[in-house]
C-alpha cells in the first residue's frame, strides 16, 4: 500500500479562507477589526521569523495586529505589566507571547497571567485545565491543526486505537486530550515508554510529536495507520520529521509530509482561534 499524502498547505488554505469570511462578519459587528498581539523578547532569529509570519497572515485574513518587542533586557515586572495592559486592551482579542523566552525570565506565571478569554495559544493553566475535563475553550494551535488534518479526511475517531508519540504540554497532552475528546482509545508515548515500537504498532491513528529525526520507522507502523508527523527537526538534510516518510509511506494508509503537513496549520489554528475569541467576546 501506498499511502495517501495528506496536503496541509491546502486544509491551511481553506482555513484561512473561512477565517477571513468570519473575519469580515465581526469586522461589521463591532465596528473594527478583529486583533492579535504579538510580544517577541530577544533575538532568537526562528522567533522573529515566526511572528512575522503571523503578522503577514494577520494581514492576509483581515486580522489586526499589534507587535510588541520590548527590548531583551526587559524584566519579568514590565512583561507582567505589558501583558496586563493587553488584557484589557479593547482592540486585543489575542495575546502571544512568544516562546522561547530568554532566560531571566520565568516563563510560567507570564502565560499564567494571560486573561483565558485573549489565549489564543491555549498555553494557560485556565485552557489546559478546560481542555483536560472536555470543556469547550482556546486550544493551542497544533495540536488542533492536528485534529483538523484528520477531520479533513473524514477519519471518524470513534473508538479508534490512537498512539501519540511525546507528552509535552505544548503537543504531545493537548493532542491526546483532543483525541480522547473525539472517542478515540488513546495511548501516549513518551522517552521512558517500553518498547515503543510495539505500542506504536497497535495504533490506528499515530501522532509523532517527539522532536527526534525519523525516529517512526516503516516496522513501527501498522498497515492502513493514519500517520501524523508533527516534528520539525532541522538537520543537515533539510527539514524532517519525527516519520521516515519514504519507508512508512509504503505501509502507511494516510501520512502528512514534513514540510507541508502539520506546520502551515499552526498559523491557520492561531488564526482560528484568534476570531473564535472575537467571537466569544463580542457574545459576552
Ligand atoms: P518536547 O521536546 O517538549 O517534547 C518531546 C516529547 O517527546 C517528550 O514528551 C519526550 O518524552 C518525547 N520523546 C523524546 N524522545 C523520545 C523517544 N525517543 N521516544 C519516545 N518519546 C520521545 O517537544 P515538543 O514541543 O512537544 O515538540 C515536538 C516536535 O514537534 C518537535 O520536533 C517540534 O519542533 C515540533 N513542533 C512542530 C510544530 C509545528 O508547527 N509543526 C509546533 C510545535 C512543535
Amino acid at each position: 500500500m501506498t499511502a495517501k499524502v495528506i496536503d496541509g498547505k491546502a486544509v491551511a488554505a481553506r482555513i484561512r479562507g473561512e477565517v477571513s469570511g468570519r473575519a469580515e462578519v465581526l469586522r461589521e459587528e463591532l465596528g473594527r477589526k478583529p486583533g492579535l498581539a504579538t510580544i517577541l523578547v530577544g533575538d532568537d532569529p526562528a522567533s522573529s521569523i515566526y511572528v512575522a509570519r503571523k503578522h503577514e497572515a494577520c494581514e492576509e485574513v483581515g486580522i489586526a495586529s499589534f507587535h510588541h518587542e520590548p527590548g531583551g533586557d526587559v524584566s519579568q515586572a514590565d512583561l507582567t505589566d505589558l501583558i496586563a495592559r493587553l488584557n484589557s486592551d479593547p482592540e486585543v482579542d489575542g495575546i502571544l507571547l512568544q516562546l522561547p523566552l530568554p532566560a531571566h525570565l520565568e516563563t510560567e506565571p507570564l502565560i499564567a497571567g494571560i486573561a483565558p478569554g485573549k489565549d489564543v495559544d491555549g498555553l494557560t493553566p485556565y485552557s489546559a485545565g478546560l481542555l483536560a475535563t472536555g470543556a469547550p475553550g482556546l486550544v493551542p494551535c497544533t495540536p488542533r491543526g492536528v485534529m483538523e488534518l484528520l477531520a479533513s479526511e473524514g477519519i471518524d475517531l470513534r473508538g479508534k486505537r490512537a498512539v501519540v508519540v511525546g507528552r509535552s504540554t505544548l503537543v504531545g497532552r493537548p493532542v491526546a486530550a483532543l483525541l480522547l475528546a473525539a472517542d478515540a482509545t488513546v495511548t501516549i508515548a513518551h522517552s521512558r515508554t517500553a518498547d515503543l515500537a510495539s505500542v506504536c504498532r497497535e495504533a490506528e491513528i499515530l501522532v509523532a510529536a517527539a522532536g527526534q529525526p525519523q525516529l517512526i520507522d516503516a516496522t513501527m507502523v501498522s498497515p492502513g495507520a493514519a500517520v501524523i508527523d508533527v516534528g520539525t527537526n532541522r538537520t543537515d538534510e533539510g527539514l524532517v520529521g519525527d516519520v521516515d516518510f519514504d519507508g512508512v509511506r509504503e505501509v502507511a494508509g494516510l501520512i502528512t509530509p514534513v514540510p507541508g503537513g502539520v506546520g502551515p496549520m499552526t498559523i491557520a489554528m492561531l488564526l482560528s482561534n484568534t476570531v473564535d475569541a472575537a467571537t466569544a467576546a463580542a457574545q459576552a
